[in-house]
């Protein structure tokens, strides 16, 4: 599936309605018949089909209405269909079960190095994935992987996995279906499961978008220090921008020093290199404990040193720096309306705000940059939410495909 050809759609009117319920814009029946503009009889039939396709309760005990009527909520049902969602990263993966309104329903995180031979990476996450969903009861709408690559649309292969050692075009959407089947994992009514991959910073701009910090962003751009090296996305009127061949946004690859450190794309300097978790260990000198993800220990040295430790303070300020010259670039180049951060800048954001707001600034022509607000993101789970948004997306448009065979 091609998001961007998926948004622009036309949904049935009760894919619209269930949109709204799912990203939080219509809780209640008045809400929704105000949002969509048609009568409340109307109204009252599209909810009633929601409800009897097992996606939402009508709660009419509460709500509060105008004139102090009580207006039925909309809530999403507790045994209705799921999202399967995976991400994969080099220090192990996690897998999900996202439910509507972007609720994580279930979760399970397994740590440790990723095989440099996808199929050996794909079956034990989907083979986790498949436990949760069979100890939920819950039917499944579809399940998204996201891989710390860039990944083509149409096609969903891998392509520049410099952190796992895929070879290029490694087809990581079609392993994971086909690993899920082996699972036994059918779709709502016993269908064959529709599967998507895609990047992991652009799976988490979407989760941010629709579920988190960058809703009613017109341009949100996301860029995030990962478990390694460091990605960007932008959702440009509430579709992730792909690019031509679905390869755009490699913010990682922005180069913020033409005598930095050596690049695994063949450059220098790229912020991958030079604002990453693993740069921020090695100049803090912070342990890199094999039996922890970098990521979290990044996350963690920057808590515990930076009020006090001037070696990691000075560690942090200097990426914050880096990142600050790279973002007022991207600034200039995209003009957001609103950057959110994940990963490890996210902490290094909620640590500094002054000082990294003001590294953008300071490299920003005409002050432009210095007006955009520059906010962490505020997903926990916000790869893996992003990731079931596109496995969402089909029943989001026309909700009657839970029922046809
Ligand atoms: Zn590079």
């Amino acid at each position: 599936m091609d998001l961007t050809a998926a948004t622009l759609a036309s949904p049935t009117l009760a894919g619209v309605a269930l949109t709204l319920i799912h990203t939080g814009r219509a809780p209640t029946r008045s809400a929704l018949t105000r949002q969509l503009g048609v009568t409340r009889a109307t109204v009252g039939a599209v909810t009633g089909e929601l409800r009897d396709l097992g996606l939402i309760e009508v709660d009419a005990g509460a709500g509060g209405g105008r004139q102090g009527r009580p207006s039925h909520r909309l809530l999403p049902s507790p045994a209705g269909p799921v999202a399967l969602a995976a991400q994969v990263h080099p220090d192990g993966f996690a897998v999900a079960l996202v439910g509507l309104g972007g609720t994580v329903v279930a979760r399970r995180a397994v740590h440790g190095p990723v095989s440099a031979d996808p199929a050996r990476t794909f079956a034990p996450a989907a083979e986790a994935a498949a436990a949760l969903l069979r100890a939920s009861g819950r039917p499944c709408v579809g399940a998204a992987v996201a891989v710390p690559a860039a990944v083509t649309r149409p096609g969903g292969t891998a392509v520049r996995a410099l952190y796992t050692g895929w070879p290029d075009g490694t087809p990581v959407r079609d392993l994971f279906a086909a690993e899920l089947e082996r699972q036994g994992v059918r779709g709502a009514r016993g269908r064959a499961l529709g599967c998507e991959a895609v990047n992991d910073v652009n799976a988490l701009a979407l989760g941010e978008h629709r579920q988190g910090a960058g809703r009613d962003a017109t341009h949100l751009l996301v860029v995030s220090a990962e478990h390694r090296g460091v990605g960007g996305a932008l959702v440009r009127d509430g579709a992730l921008y792909a690019g031509s061949g679905g390869l755009a946004m490699e913010a990682g690859h922005v180069s913020v020093d033409p005598d930095g450190r050596p690049c695994r794309c063949g450059n220098r300097g790229c912020l991958n290199v030079e604002a990453d978790a693993e740069r921020l260990l090695d100049e803090a000198g912070g342990p890199v404990a094999a039996d922890r993800p970098v990521l979290d220990q990044a996350v963690a040295l920057l808590r515990a040193g930076y009020p006090g430790d001037s070696r990691v303070r000075a560690a942090a300020d200097g990426c914050a720096a880096r990142l600050g010259l790279a973002l007022a670039g991207l600034i200039n180049v995209l003009n957001p309306d609103r950057v959110l951060l994940g990963g490890m800048y996210r902490e290094l954001l909620a640590l500094a705000p002054a000082r990294l707001r003001g590294a953008v600034a300071s490299h920003s022509p005409w002050g432009v940059g210095a007006g955009v607000p520059v906010e962490g993101g505020t997903l926990a789970d916000g790869g893996l939410i992003g990731a079931a948004e596109l496995a969402w997306q089909p029943v989001l448009d026309n909700p009657a495909l839970l029922r046809t065979a």
